[in-house]
């Protein structure tokens, strides 16, 4: 197992406080890993603007070659790679190998594949005598900090357009999941030319913060908390840093009566639940017609009771345990405090599982009205509030009435309501009769306090690029 951090082409291990790594589905250490001191965390940013002297300018189809090269090496090591992101995150071995790696993969080679083909404005002669043009060039060097839900493919979503762009990059993934990053490390120093990835370990109080603040960093991307993207904020304003920033979410599902009731049960079941919800477009806050709800309750309750978790055969696993004690012990006390309210009735699950791992029973929370925090809050676990609503207009106010905005889905027969209900939804994106479903192609970003900027698709690249003015006089 890979334990060194990579700073321009050395290996070397922090010399900091040391951090335990869990594997959550036991709650024991697999190993401690200290931090990277602020010497190390200069010398990554050094080597990274070092690096961008000469990356900035390859071609794009040079940078497309490595990135391609970067896509075959994940993809011939993918059972390694699932192995770990499984110890570490405690997810099914299934669902990393099956479903995570491939659009890993996919990543890199749509970002190889974007880089050559990003379109532009044409140019042309707008004062007479002068030739302009757009160009898009990097940004120079990116901070990029990831959280602990998808490790790999948080590295993924930002590295790709980050490098893929032109940029050099100092990546630090979350404290509590470094492995597959550290693991990637190697591979990026045999494949890239030396600084341009770095990556550093530790808490975001200290490495993090560090990164966010440093006076040579030019933009900062960040997946995490809205608590942690109001700091970047803070810290970017000082030196007008870019930022990038992909926030929580607590997605609506809005399901009216003529929806087909066997498809939303089956899609909340997948899609509420999947990476035990730690997902910030889990379809977690469903608003049901009075006409479906009492069925939709039933079926959903019968069916998530039978998601499974836990077993000694993985291969029998749907869902892992959340990352951690105190996320488990974060999502308890959501569904404690729900369970208070008279008018809320617990279905499934609301119980912490047995042993010493990390888990929590799958539970869908009935009843719950719109002014009730766990409609509210961003509960990150396996749990899914069931709320009744009465017209079209109460569906889609509330939906919009969130601090989140970056995901959401209808569900109904009815083409016409579906397209008119998605046109008056706040989100990044809006899903019709299904939910959850990325890809490559397509931007994944939110509104309000979800954050700004896209991963994946073009409009990544773009983020990740600047636009500029060339002008030619004719002499
Ligand atoms: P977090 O904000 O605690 O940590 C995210 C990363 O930021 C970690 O690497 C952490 O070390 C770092 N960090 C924390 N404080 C920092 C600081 N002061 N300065 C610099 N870096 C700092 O979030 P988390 O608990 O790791 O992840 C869960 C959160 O991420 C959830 O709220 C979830 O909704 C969100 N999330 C959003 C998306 C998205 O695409 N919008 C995707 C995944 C997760």
């Amino acid at each position: 197992m890979e334990t060194a951090m990579l700073i321009g082409s050395k290996f070397e291990q922090g010399t900091e406080t040391e951090e335990p790594i869990l594997n959550p589905k036991t709650g024991e250490t697999i190993l401690m890993l200290p931090e990277a001191s602020q010497v190390q965390i200069d010398a990554a940013v050094a080597a990274a603007e070092k690096a961008f002297e000469t990356w900035s300018r390859t071609t794009p189809a040079q940078r497309a070659a490595y990135l391609l090269k970067i896509a075959d090496r994940i993809e011939a090591e993918a059972e390694e790679f699932a192995a770990l992101e499984a110890l570490n995150c405690g997810k099914p071995i299934n669902a990393v190998l099956n479903d995570e790696i491939p659009a890993i993969v996919d990543c890199y080679r749509f970002f190889a594949g974007a880089v050559r083909t990003l379109p532009g404005a044409v140019a042309g002669e707008y004062l007479p005598g002068f030739t302009s043009m757009i160009r898009r060039d990097p940004i120079g060097l990116v901070a990029s900090i990831a959280p602990w839900n998808y490790p790999l493919m948080m590295m993924a979503w930002k590295l790709a357009p980050a490098i893929g762009g032109g940029n050099t990059v100092v990546f630090k993934p979350s404290e509590q999941t470094p492995l597959t990053a550290l693991k990637l490390a190697g591979i990026l120093a045999d494949i890239l030319p030396e600084g341009t990835v770095n990556v550093v370990l530790g808490r975001g109080e200290s490495v993090g913060n560090a990164l966010i603040n440093h006076p040579k960093v030019n933009m900062i991307s960040i997946t995490g908390d809205v608590a942690t993207g109001k700091k970047v904020l803070q810290a970017a304003a000082k030196s007008v840093k870019r930022t990038h920033l992909e926030l929580g979410g607590k997605a609506p599902v809005i399901v009216f009566d003529d929806a087909d009731l066997d498809a939303v049960v089956t899609g909340l079941r997948a899609f509420g639940y999947y990476n035990a919800g730690q997902d910030c477009t889990a379809a977690c806050r469903v608003y049901a017609g009075k006409g479906i709800y009492e069925k939709l309750v039933a079926d959903l309750s019968s069916a998530v009771s039978t998601i499974k978790y836990g077993q000694a055969d993985d291969t029998q696993n749907e869902i892992g345990p959340l990352i951690s004690k105190r996320q488990r012990d974060r999502v308890a006390s959501f569904v404690e405090r729900a369970q208070e309210q008279k008018h809320i009735e617990i279905t499934t699950g609301g119980s912490a599982g047995e042993g010493n791992g990390f888990f929590y029973q799958p539970t869908v929370v009935a009843g719950a009205l719109q002014e009730d925090e766990i409609v509210r809050r961003e509960v990150f676990g396996p749990v899914v509030s069931v709320t009744r609503f009465s017209d079209v207009d109460e569906a889609v106010n509330w939906a919009n009435d969130s601090d989140y905005g970056l995901a959401s889905s209808v569900w109904t027969r009815d083409v016409g309501r579906a397209m008119a209900t998605a046109a008056r939804l706040q989100y990044g994106c809006t899903w019709i009769n299904t939910h959850f479903m990325l890809t490559n192609e397509m931007p994944h970003g939110g509104l309000k306090q979800s954050g700004y900027g896209k991963d994946m698709s073009l409009y990544a690249l773009e983020d990740y690029t600047a636009v500029r003015h060339v002008m030619v006089a004719h002499g």
